[in-house]
């Protein structure tokens, strides 16, 4: 390709938190860079997910940048946690602060990215055939961006609307008046549940899985609070960066086990007393118990004080029997925490289908017939979750040195050093990519991270004249060998948990634990550590 204006020193894929403010780095430090987003505008996640009752579950002052202290301090959180339509609003302030825009390309999906091993450089080539070249490509694409549509018989014969709450309609859908079935009940179908139950005339909700979910106790922000928050910023943000998840848990706080820093032993209580909790404090009783989070029997303890909730909240008992998990261990899967969603089951306009008692044979024209008989319906919403982490790299056909192909290489599952670079693919970045904290984490904690590394690194080579990074084969190994033993032994790889960490939730999908346990101060350590070794575990070559 000839040198032209779609020649950069970094193109970006994907514009949302990670995307943005990897442009907003790159100009800083004086590099050209484009970013090309599917998209018609900033957010990624935020503004892709807008179901009812989207909403980050992280206090907002902590899902925030810190690289702007203007920002920082000019941004007003309304409520402890934020919901979509606000978060949203923060990603087009960035934008528009930052004067981000004119240097990203919406509507545009990038479908290829190759090394070229002559020209020493990408080319990334999108859906539409236009091409982009660029000496760093960086991969900005979302761990949670490619949304998971089960292929159930029969799907494309209902004659109703169907939504996903992974690509929700801009303009909200009127759910007056409808007859709704909603199939999952994850995080999305946790928080949207509640929301479209208070709307429709009737729910109907298919699931497969039932979760464990606590209490959000979410709440507005008070001007006083908020001032305190903006002044101790400093303080806060250190914190994050040296913690294991990247959260602080400023803003949280309820009474109860949900001010306790769980310290308890499980095993060393009574049945009486665990009783006795639950009826006091109710599902956050359990939050007062380390052992839980490591032991498999303080954990079955836990479980069991949790159906006892359950059953406390629920006034039909076929409807508890039916929402009480009992298969695999709490903590497993990604945490959830919602407002009403065990009382929502109590409406009379709502009901459940356990789909363990018979499971959905076919979609029809006008609902679900399961083996337990047909429900209908009139609106169809797939809560059904994402291709995670891997999705959106796999759907781009990337090719390294050799032409290998990230899928070849990935075959048994996703290998990287660090999650920041793939040995075989030089100056491709991955950002909060597999193999980092980042899904474990705080995700701005682990965006704002990766971001910096990889701009330092890419200054780093240029003040040097250097023009390829590549990770060394043996680092990759060694890298993904860590990350499996780390994760051994805990809940996330228990035999019977599948969760989308492991990839369990897409048929074929090796089942590996993507992302890193370790935690985010000490995977901060450890990169800070392998630049201050001089890139040790990577090749830097002129
Ligand atoms: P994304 O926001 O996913 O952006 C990636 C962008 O890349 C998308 O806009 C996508 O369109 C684009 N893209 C992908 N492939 C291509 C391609 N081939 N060509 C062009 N563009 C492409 N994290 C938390 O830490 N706390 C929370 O409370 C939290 N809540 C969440 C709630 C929901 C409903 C979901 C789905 C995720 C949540 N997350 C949360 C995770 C969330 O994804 C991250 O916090 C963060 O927003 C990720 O930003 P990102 O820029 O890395 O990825
Ligand atoms: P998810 O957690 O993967 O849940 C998907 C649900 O769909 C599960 O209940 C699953 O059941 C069900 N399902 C999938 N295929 C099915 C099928 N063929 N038949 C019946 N049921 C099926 O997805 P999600 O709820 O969208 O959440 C994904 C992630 O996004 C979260 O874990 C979190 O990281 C993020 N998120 C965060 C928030 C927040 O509070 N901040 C909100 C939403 C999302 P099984 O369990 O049986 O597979």
């Amino acid at each position: 390709m000839k040198p032209s204006q779609n020649e950069f020193d970094v193109v970006v894929v994907g514009a949302g938190f990670s995307g943005m403010y990897l442009l907003h780095k790159l100009r800083q430090a004086g590099l050209s860079a484009r970013v090309l987003e599917a998209g018609t505008d900033v957010g990624g996640t935020w503004y892709w997910n807008r179901y009812p009752g989207a909403r980050c579950d992280v206090p907002s002052i902590e899902y925030s940048f810190s690289f702007s202290p203007e920002l920082q301090q000019e941004w007003q959180w309304t409520e402890v946690m934020a919901a979509q339509p606000e978060i949203l609003d923060y990603a087009n302030h960035i934008a528009q602060r930052f004067d981000l825009r004119s240097d990203i390309e919406f509507s545009t999906r990038v479908a290829s990215a190759h090394f070229q091993e002559d020209e020493q450089r990408w080319r990334v080539t999108t859906d539409s055939g236009v091409e982009y070249a660029a000496r760093f490509c960086v991969m900005a694409t979302g761990c949670l961006s490619v949304p998971n549509t089960p292929q159930i018989t029969g799907a494309d014969n209902f004659a109703g609307d169907v939504f996903h709450t992974g690509n929700w309609p801009a303009d909200g859908v009127d759910f007056s008046k409808r007859r709704v079935g909603i199939i999952g009940t994850g995080s999305s179908a946790i928080q949207a549940i509640p929301v479209i139950a208070e709307q429709v005339e009737h729910l109907t909700i298919f699931q497969r899985t039932p979760n464990y979910t606590m209490p959000a106790h979410n709440r507005p922000l008070s001007d006083d609070f908020r001032k305190q928050a903006i002044e101790n910023y400093d303080e806060i943000r250190q914190q994050q960066r040296e913690s294991q998840v990247g959260i602080v848990g400023y803003g949280f706080g309820f009474g109860g086990a949900d001010n306790v820093e769980p310290t308890e032993a499980i095993l060393e209580t009574t049945e009486a007393e665990r009783a006795a909790l639950v009826e006091e404090e109710g599902f956050v009783a359990i939050r007062r118990f380390a052992d839980v989070a490591i032991d498999p029997e303080a954990n079955e303890l836990a479980c069991d004080m949790y159906r006892q909730q359950i059953g406390r909240v629920i006034h039909n008992p076929e409807t508890a029997e039916a929402l009480m998990p009992r298969d695999y261990p709490m903590g497993c899967k990604r945490p959830v925490i919602d407002t009403d969603y065990y009382e929502t089951f109590n409406r009379s306009n709502v009901s459940l289908v356990d789909l363990r008692k018979g499971g959905i044979e076919t979609i029809t024209a006008n609902g679900v017939q399961t083996a337990q008989g047909n429900y209908e319906f009139d609106t169809l919403v797939y809560a059904t979750g994402f291709d995670a982490m891997t999705g959106a790299l796999q759907k781009i056909d990337i090719r390294g040195r050799n032409n290998e192909r990230l899928n070849d290489h990935w075959e048994a599952g996703p290998r990287t050093y660090l999650g920041l670079q793939i040995n075989g693919f030089p100056n491709l970045f991955t950002v909060t990519g597999p193999g980092s904290p980042s899904v474990l984490s705080n995700m701005l904690v682990s965006i704002e991270q990766h971001v910096d590394w990889i701009t330092e690194c890419i200054e780093h080579m240029r003040d040097r004249q250097l023009r390829l990074i590549e990770p060394t084969l043996a680092a990759e190994d060694e890298w993904v060998v860590h990350v499996n033993e780390v994760a051994e032994g805990t809940m996330f790889t228990a035999p019977s948990c599948n969760s989308w960490y492991l990839g369990a939730n897409i048929p074929g999908k090796p089942r590996i634990f993507m992302p890193y346990v370790g935690g985010v101060g000490e995977y901060r350590k450890k990169c800070d550590e392998v630049v201050a070794n001089d890139y040790e575990g990577f090749v830097l070559s002129a």
